[in-house]
């Protein structure tokens, strides 16, 4: 009898159980107590596998399996796991003491650099997740416009504070009209009032962004702008056109480089050629350790300073610029030379060339996308170019390839999207995660 997608799905989850009993314990231990698992992010059927140890570009997890990992703790590992340099700072550190109630310096060489490296950069500040840094940068943005609304792309993400948490993920018979999306609230809980303050805009469509943008430029304080890096392509002159249609309506631009700073030294906004107002940053500027930060004009920023009295804006957190976050993050910014830089982005090329022509051969409706070290794989046959294009792809083989992968010792993020190589990779690594999606595909062929 031929055997149907159902029972490839049904062996798959048969055998993922077989190979991690310890971990399916651990799942069964920690609902009982936590919710769930330890955040939403981890879950995926049957249940997910608890890791032990990561090393270099390698994941190992409780049942003592080896798994290349492609997704580097949600983009943020660009330098793998266990880097000598970061490990070294870290420990350093730690002998300092590790909260001392004041200032230790090293915050300032982290600020240092990366304004040395981020041409809009005239100020930072940090804090202690991506979220607090678009929180922040919206109100700032707020404060210094005095107007009381925001714009943000329709599927763009921006952490988990009510304003932004607005069309994230509408479904399709709510978002509206494509040119025209609808402010969608995504999770329950959030104010009533959030939906109403967010004007949604789409992606990839400067018309209808220049139209949405001036019908509103007198209650914008400012456009929130994720790129999507890796997850959807952006037009160059899409990009440039937002800045400009921005600027000519006097409304602040806030560039999320959350996930983009790590496409090159200076950030998505160096190769894309824009200069924002304001930029968020998170993920890997923290060397592992929770870590946000927000920065730009200098007198935008310079309402946080309260050096010479009180400006009546204030930011702070009991462990924001977190000296070990800060120690770890600046070993891990040292190591991205503009030649790591290059070696991270021509393995991402290779992957991405590989994985599309490996499609084509063999006729699967399917892309690889992405840029620079990042990379998603879609099942689609259309160009993906804004959020109803990707609501639009078909979810039905991520997740057998996403265990299928598993099997053959690849470790990507369970959505097959915001995935990442890591500095310790090598040609043989990516080579091998392309074969290993041809030969999970072949055995789900009809
Ligand atoms: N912005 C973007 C573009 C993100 O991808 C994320 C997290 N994935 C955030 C903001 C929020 O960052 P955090 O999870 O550190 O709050």
């Amino acid at each position: 009898m031929k055997t149907t997608f159902i029972d490839n799905v049904a062996a798959l989850h048969e055998r993922y159980r077989a190979a991690s009993p310890r971990s399916r314990e651990c799942f069964e231990q920690g609902r009982a107590v936590m919710c769930g698992t330890a955040k939403g992010a981890y879950l995926y059927e049957p249940y997910p596998l608890t890791m032990q140890r990561g090393e270099g570009c390698f994941l190992y997890d409780v049942d003592g399996q080896q798994f290349v990992d492609f997704a580097n703790h949600h983009t943020a590992q660009v330098l793998g796991h266990r880097h000598p340099a970061v490990d070294e700072a870290v420990r350093a550190q730690l002998e300092r003491g590790i909260v001392l109630g004041a200032p230790l310096g090293i915050e300032m060489e982290l600020s240092q650099e990366m304004c040395r490296r981020v041409a809009s950069l005239d100020r930072i500040r940090f804090c202690n997740s991506g979220t607090e840094a678009t929180l922040h940068a919206v109100r700032l943005a707020r404060g210094f416009s005095g107007r009381p609304k925001i714009a943000k792309f329709e599927g763009g993400y921006h952490g988990s504070h009510d304003v932004v948490e607005v069309s994230v993920a509408p479904p399709l018979d709510k978002a509206g009209p494509e040119t025209e999306p609808n402010s969608v609230p995504t999770a329950g809980g959030i104010s009533p009032n959030a939906a109403e303050e967010v004007v949604v805009l789409p992606y990839d469509d400067e018309a209808s962004v220049e139209r949405l943008v001036t019908r509103h430029r007198h209650e914008l304080a400012c456009v929130i702008f994720d790129p999507k890096a890796g997850f959807l392509p952006q037009r160059k002159e899409f990009v440039q056109s937002l800045r400009e249609i921005t600027r000519k309506n006097d409304v602040l631009l806030i560039l999320d480089e959350i996930v983009s700073f790590r496409v090159g030294v200076g950030g998505f906004q160096e190769c894309y050629g824009i200069t924002p107002d304001l930029t968020t940053f998170g993920k890997f500027i923290g060397g592992g350790f929770p870590v946000g930060a927000f920065g730009g004009r200098a007198d935008v920023m310079d309402l946080f300073d309260n050096t010479r009295g009180s400006t009546g804006f204030f930011q702070s957190g009991t462990f924001s610029a977190h000296p070990i976050t800060m120690a770890a993050g600046l070993a891990t910014l040292k190591q991205l030379t503009p030649d790591a830089f290059a070696y991270l982005n021509d393995l991402g090329d290779r992957l991405r060339t590989g994985l599309n022509e490996l499609f084509d051969r063999n006729s699967i409706a399917a892309r690889a996308i992405g840029i620079g070290s990042l990379f998603s794989i879609h099942f689609t046959d259309e160009d993906v170019v804004n959020y109803r294009s990707l609501a639009r792809t078909d979810k039905t083989m991520i997740h057998p390839l996403f265990l299928g992968l598993l099997e053959q010792g690849q470790f990507l993020s369970h959505g097959l999207s915001m995935n990442a190589l890591s500095l310790p990779m090598q040609t043989g690594h990516v080579d091998g995660l392309i074969d290993a999606v041809g030969h999970v595909l072949t055995e789900f062929r009809p």
